[in-house]
Order: structure tokens, then C-alpha cells, then sequence
């Protein structure tokens, strides 16, 4: 029996993770939930924004499901995301983008992995605002040591599951100094891979080139604000932020969560699509051993895309998050 940390989320969050449970539950996943929320729903129901029990769960279990955590724009606090994620060194973002038969996409046979950074880059929290001038300063940070630590995963793991080429994608033509750091890292580590396919690309052409044809790339690796933007864009590849996953890894803790938000537009109203987090939860079930586990629930959600009837509207259906959860039971 493994036991999970499972924080339910903002928003359309708790609608998501019941279905998720659900099926588990139905499926006799052999996983025990511990159940801590953080954010908006959890500052509103006891004042903190990240409690310290759910941070004791994590430190034990070191491994969570994690439904969207709604963030103030431009104001308020700190992504509570962006907090786990330096707080447990989880570096890399991992997020597949596959074209799955039931699920409508522009495109055909795509089937890409992309290595996003995840606790350096623009995203550091260094940011300063000089009031009498009228300057804020967003200090993107970048170091020797994060730039290999992510390159090397996207080897390792391109090695591991017989993939046949990476593509780093930066901004070294303008970014001399950090997009250098980030060359450095591909040049270094992709020399002790030789049967992996290196390639570099500038990431405004990395857009394009994804648009055009997305079927050409296979591991992608990049730093954390170019990796937040192009993940958004490879989920578009294949169906919308509904179906997209994504897990943060560190060396001793992993926390995986569906790509997309909370969707506050949605929330409350049985519309969500669970396959997001769902497919997070298969991520999570494979880090944890458990493969037949995670096949036979894959095979009934496949089974349930072909189904259009059965999908929730964002699919082009009519059902709600719940019934196209019991129909993903149904065909267990
Ligand atoms: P969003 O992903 O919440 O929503 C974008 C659009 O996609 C909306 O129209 C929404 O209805 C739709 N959508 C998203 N998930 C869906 C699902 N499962 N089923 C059906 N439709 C779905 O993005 P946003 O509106 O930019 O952000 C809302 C909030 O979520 C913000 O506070 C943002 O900071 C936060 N956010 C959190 C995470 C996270 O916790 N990992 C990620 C992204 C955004």
C-alpha cells in the first residue's frame, strides 16, 4: 500500500480529484490518500496558504496528486506552486503531449515529451520594484548546475524509454549568458549519448516549427518560462489543456498535477474534465511501481474517449465530470 499526499485544489479541483478517487477506489489502486489542501480554499477555511500539515504529509509520503491552485494576478501572494516546487528541489517538469484516437486535434501522430525547468529561470522570485523610478526588475537566474541537472533528465530519460532525439529549445542569439549555460549543458551531455539525435533550436522558431509539424520532435528541453509557454502550446497540439499532464520531479519527491488551472469559469458545475489529473495519476502510479495498475485504468479511459457520448463538453460531449468518471468505471 502506498500513501499519498493528495491536495484537492481550487476551483474546478475537488470535482477532478473525487473522479480521480473514484476510480482508483473502483480499480483497487493499492494507494491510501492523506488529504491537505493548500491555496484559496485552504487560507479561506483556516487562514494559511500552505499549511504546515500538509508540508509534514509531503516530507513523509514525498510523493502528491495535486488538483489546480488558483493564484492572484498581479497581486497577493506567491504561487503556492512555484513555493513546492523550490521547496522540494522539484527541477523537472515533465509533460507528454500525445494524440490520442477520441480526443479532436489539428494533427496526427503526435507524440512528444517536453523537459521543462522548474524552479530557476524568470521564475526565481527575484523581483524588485523601484517605486520613485517606476522600475520593476524581474531577475531571471539560471545556473551551471540547473541547466545540466535538466538537460541530463531529458537524456536520461530519452535513453530510458528509447527515444530517439532531444531538441533544446533558448534564446542564446539574445540571451548570450544564460542561453550560453543552457548550450553548454546540451553540448556536454548530449556527447556522452550518441545514439540520441542533439539538436538545438531558437525558441521563437521552436513555435513555429511545433505548429508546423509537431510530429517531428521527441524530447524537448528548456528553461522555465520558455517551458511554461510551450507546454500550453504542445497541449493545444492534442486536444486542450483538459487532457495535458504534467509531473514535477526532484531527486526524492515527485508531485503530479494536471497542467491546466483551476478554471474558475467552470467551477461547481459538474463540467470539468478529469483526464488531465487522471492521466497525472497514471504518471504518478508508474513512479510508484504500480504499471498493471495504470495500464488497465489507461485502457478503460481510452476505451471511454472512443465513446463521444460519454465525454464531458470540452470533448464535444454532454456528460458531467462525474458520469464520465463512472464510465471510465464501467469499462474497467
Ligand atoms: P485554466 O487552465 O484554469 O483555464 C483556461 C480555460 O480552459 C478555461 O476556459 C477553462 O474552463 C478551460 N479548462 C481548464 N481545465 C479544464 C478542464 N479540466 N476541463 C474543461 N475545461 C477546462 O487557466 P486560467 O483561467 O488562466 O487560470 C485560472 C487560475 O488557475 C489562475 O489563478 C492560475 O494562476 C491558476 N493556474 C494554476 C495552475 C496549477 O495549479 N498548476 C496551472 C495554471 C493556472
Amino acid at each position: 500500500m502506498h500513501t499519498v499526499t493528495l491536495i484537492p485544489g481550487d476551483g474546478i479541483g475537488p470535482e477532478i480529484t473525487k473522479a480521480v478517487t473514484d476510480i482508483f477506489a473502483a480499480a483497487q489502486v493499492p494507494v491510501t490518500w492523506e488529504e491537505h489542501n493548500a491555496g484559496l480554499t485552504s487560507f479561506e477555511a483556516s487562514g494559511e496558504l500552505l499549511p504546515q500539515a500538509l508540508l509534514d504529509s509531503l516530507d513523509k509520503t514525498r510523493v502528491a496528486l495535486k488538483g489546480p491552485l488558483t493564484t492572484p494576478v498581479g497581486k497577493g501572494f506567491r504561487s503556492i506552486n512555484i513555493m513546492l516546487r523550490q521547496k522540494y528541489n522539484l527541477y523537472q517538469n515533465v509533460r507528454p503531449a500525445q494524440t490520442t484516437p477520441g480526443i479532436k486535434s489539428r494533427y496526427e501522430n503526435v507524440d512528444l515529451v517536453l523537459f521543462r525547468e522548474n524552479t530557476e529561470g524568470l521564475y526565481s522570485g527575484l523581483e524588485y520594484y523601484d517605486d520613485r523610478l517606476g522600475i520593476a526588475d524581474s531577475i531571471s537566474r539560471v545556473t551551471v548546475e540547473g541547466c545540466h541537472k535538466i538537460v541530463r533528465a531529458a537524456f536520461a530519460y530519452a535513453d530510458k524509454h528509447g527515444r530517439k532525439k532531444v531538441t533544446l529549445a533558448h534564446k542564446a542569439n539574445i540571451l548570450k549568458l544564460a542561453g550560453k549555460l543552457m548550450l553548454d549543458a546540451g553540448k556536454e551531455i548530449s556527447a556522452e549519448y550518441p545514439h540520441i539525435t542533439y539538436e538545438d533550436k531558437i525558441i521563437d522558431n521552436m513555435c513555429m516549427q511545433l505548429v508546423i509539424r509537431p510530429e517531428q520532435f521527441d524530447v524537448v528541453v528548456t528553461t522555465n518560462l520558455f517551458g511554461d509557454i510551450l507546454s500550453d502550446l504542445c497541449a493545444g497540439l492534442v486536444g486542450g489543456l483538459g487532457v495535458v499532464v504534467g509531473a514535477n520531479i526532484g531527486d526524492d519527491a515527485a508531485i503530479f498535477e494536471a497542467v491546466h488551472g483551476s478554471a474558475p469559469d467552470i467551477a461547481g458545475q459538474g463540467k470539468a474534465n478529469p483526464t488531465a489529473l487522471l492521466r497525472s495519476a497514471l504518471m504518478m502510479l508508474h513512479h510508484l511501481g504500480e504499471k498493471d495498475h495504470a495500464a488497465r485504468i489507461e485502457n478503460a479511459l481510452n476505451k471511454t474517449l472512443q465513446e463521444p457520448e460519454k465525454l464531458t463538453g470540452d470533448l464535444g460531449g454532454k456528460a458531467s465530470t462525474s458520469e464520465f468518471a463512472q464510465a471510465i468505471i464501467d469499462n474497467l
